[in-house]
C-alpha cells in the first residue's frame, strides 16, 4: 500500500481515483479539495496526487518540496508562468507530469511521432480533440502534447505553426497545424491526428470512455516515483516506452 494525498477530491478525477485506490494497492489518507489545507495530509503521505485547477498546481510543489514528498501532475491548462514555476520544484523532489496518463493515449504520442518523420511535409496535419461540456482548457494539454510531438518530428518552431485557423482562405502553409477543439456533452475524450496527403489521408484516434485509464496511470505513477532520485519525470518513463 502507498499512501496518498489526493488535491482535487471532489472532482470528476479525484472520484474516480478514489473509486480504484484499493484495489491499486494505493491508501488515500488526504482527500482534499478547494480550501482544504493540505499541510496535515503532505505530513502523512508518501506522495501527493494532484487532479484539480492550474492555478492550485504550483503551490501544492511548494509545500511538495518543503515536506520533502514527491508529486503526480495531471491537472492540465498551466499558463507559461504556472508551468515554470512548478518547474522549479523538480530541483527538490521527484515529479511525474503528465497531460495524459492512459497508456493508448501514450501510444498514440509515440505512433503520431512517428508518422510525423515518415510523412513528409506535403502531408498536413490536423489536430481534433473533442471533451466534455465542463472542461475548463482547451486545447487539451493532450492536444498541446501532440502539437509539441509533430513540431519536433517537423523540426518546427512554434512560431511557424499556427494554432487553429479562423476564416482562412487561399492555400494552406506547410507548416501549419490545425488544432480544432471541440466541446460538449459527457464526451471523456477523443484525439485524432490526420495527416491529409496527396491522394489519401492517414488518421490516427484514441477515444477514452472511462475516466479509470487515467486513474489507473496516475496510482501507477504513484507507485513508481516513491523513491526515485529527485528529477521531473514523464509517463513515458513509468510506462517504459522511451525509445
Ligand atoms: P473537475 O472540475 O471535475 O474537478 C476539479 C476539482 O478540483 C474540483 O473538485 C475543484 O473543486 C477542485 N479545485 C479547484 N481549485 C482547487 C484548488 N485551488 N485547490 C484544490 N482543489 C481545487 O475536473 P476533472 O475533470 O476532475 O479534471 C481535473 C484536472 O485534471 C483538469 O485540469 C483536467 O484537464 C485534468 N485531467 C487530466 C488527465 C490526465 O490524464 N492527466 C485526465 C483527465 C483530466
Amino acid at each position: 500500500m502507498v499512501k496518498i494525498l489526493l488535491n482535487g477530491a471532489r472532482g470528476r478525477m479525484g472520484q474516480a481515483i478514489q473509486a480504484i485506490a484499493a484495489a491499486e494497492e494505493v491508501e488515500i489518507v488526504a482527500a482534499i479539495d478547494m480550501g482544504d489545507d493540505p499541510v496535515p495530509g503532505l505530513k502523512e503521505c508518501e506522495v501527493a496526487i494532484d487532479f484539480s485547477f492550474h492555478e492550485a498546481t504550483a503551490p501544492l510543489a511548494k509545500l511538495c518540496a518543503e515536506y520533502g514528498k514527491p508529486l503526480v501532475i495531471g491537472t492540465t491548462g498551466h499558463t507559461p508562468e504556472e508551468k515554470e514555476a512548478v518547474a522549479e520544484y523538480t530541483a527538490q523532489i521527484p515529479m511525474v507530469w503528465a497531460g495524459n496518463f492512459s497508456t493508448g493515449v501514450n501510444l498514440l504520442f509515440y505512433l503520431v511521432g512517428k508518422a510525423a518523420k515518415i510523412l513528409g511535409r506535403e502531408y498536413h496535419p490536423e489536430l481534433i480533440e473533442m471533451h466534455h461540456c465542463h472542461k475548463k482548457d482547451a486545447p487539451s494539454g493532450t492536444a498541446e502534447h501532440l502539437l509539441e510531438i509533430i513540431r519536433a518530428a517537423r523540426g518546427l518552431t512554434p512560431e511557424q505553426e499556427m494554432h487553429g485557423r479562423k476564416g482562412l482562405v487561399g492555400e494552406r502553409p506547410d507548416d501549419e497545424i490545425g488544432v480544432h477543439a471541440l466541446r460538449g456533452g459527457d464526451v471523456v475524450g477523443d484525439h485524432t491526428v490526420m495527416f491529409a496527403g496527396p491522394g489519401e489521408r492517414i488518421e490516427l484516434t484514441h477515444k477514452a470512455s472511462d475516466r479509470r485509464i487515467f486513474a489507473q496511470g496516475a496510482l501507477r505513477a504513484a507507485h513508481w516515483v516513491v523513491g526515485k532520485p529527485i528529477g521531473l519525470y514523464r509517463i513515458e518513463d513509468v510506462l517504459g516506452l522511451r525509445d
